[in-house]
């Protein structure tokens, strides 16, 4: 039997990032620009994808350190049009890996596909000797074509991760991301995938049923509600609160409207920085708790100095934050 996954038409869209990144030298691995090589080279060079029948599309070429507003709106146009086109299967991204989690992230949020909608990387440039592009591409194709399969998911390195646990957790390493306790969803082997846990899209709250207005508000967003992320560590004071909260008093368009804090360990924070925080609070603006610890999320308890956020990690409960004030 032909799976609909295979019969369909699939959608690679370009956004940048390393896996589209030029050096001058082909040893190099760090000192390159990224978002260079046009997504339809990228899937060109990739001798497994000859025979795929698929549709490539350019919608934007930038490092993903620079990914903001206007390329998410980019993003999440095009792939809200072919997600809706019956005769489209599912959607590959290639993305830069520095913000590649809150991309995920977002299209998660707002889109709540069926259909699998595969983010993939690199962290060698096109140019490089062994550049992991290549592969990691030809392994998002095979997600994207697996049956059954569904949601957001981010492939590198012969793993797959849902866009909810997923984190770049190394600076240089092939194997840059890791799904923390969760663990991946499934992994590549020899293009076969091999699944661990239930799909994204068949996690209860999700797989479908997006929120229309919450996109259209996205999509007609000229700015996401100004959401910072602050730290907590030794030493540390509420200077940055108090400067953000005058801040808001002379400009109101700047004026902060929701604050993140990475706190220490299960969601411990500083007591100079925790007095900040509570005068913010006070004056209308949240603060939602997450740890900078790499693995865990914070556990629930009656003395949690603010409320916490979910299973999230700082970078993706500031963005949630932000989506959730573009309602009010
Ligand atoms: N700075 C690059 C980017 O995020 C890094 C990478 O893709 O690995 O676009």
């Amino acid at each position: 039997m032909v799976d609909a996954n295979e019969a369909r038409r699939l959608v690679i869209l370009g956004t940048g990032g390393t896996i589209a990144g030029r050096a001058t030298a082909a040893s190099d691995n760090v000192g390159y620009v990224a978002g260079q090589v046009a997504v339809a080279d990228l899937v060109a060079a990739v001798p497994a994808l000859a025979g795929v029948s698929c549709e490539v599309e350019q919608v934007a070429q930038v490092d993903s350190k620079d990914m903001g507003l206007p390329v998410w709106q980019a993003l999440v146009r095009r792939l809200a049009h072919h997600l809706e086109d019956p005769a489209v299967a599912a959607v590959v991204i290639t993305h830069g890996t520095d913000t590649l989690e809150e991309t995920a992230f977002l299209l998660q949020q707002l889109l709540q596909p069926r259909k699998p909608v595969v983010l993939t990387c690199a962290m060698r440039p096109a140019s490089a000797l062994t550049p992991d592009g290549p592969q990691n591409l030809s392994d998002a194709v095979a997600v994207a074509r697996e049956p059954g399969a569904g949601g957001v998911m981010v492939v590198c390195a012969g793993q797959v991760h849902t866009a909810t646990d997923v984190s770049k957790v190394h600076t240089y390493r092939t194997d840059a991301f890791d799904s923390g306790d969760a663990g991946p969803v499934a992994c590549v082997e020899e293009g076969r995938v091999r699944r661990f846990r239930p799909w994204p899209a068949d996690v209860r709250a999700t797989g479908g049923d997006h929120d229309a207005g919450a996109l259209a508000r996205f999509l007609a967003a000229d700015a996401l509600p100004r959401v910072e992320l602050l730290i907590s560590h030794a030493d540390a004071g509420g200077a940055m609160v108090q400067a953000l909260l005058a801040q808001g008093e002379t400009d109101p368009v700047q004026a902060v409207r929701g604050i993140v804090v990475a706190g220490t360990g299960n969601g411990t924070v500083h007591q100079a920085l925790a007095e900040a925080l509570d005068v913010a609070q006070a004056r209308g603006v949240p603060v939602l708790l997450t740890s900078r610890c790499a693995r865990g999320h914070v556990v629930p308890h009656p003395g949690l100095a603010f409320v916490a956020a979910d299973d999230l990690s700082p970078v993706k409960a500031r963005l949630g934050l932000a989506l959730a004030l573009l309602a009010d």
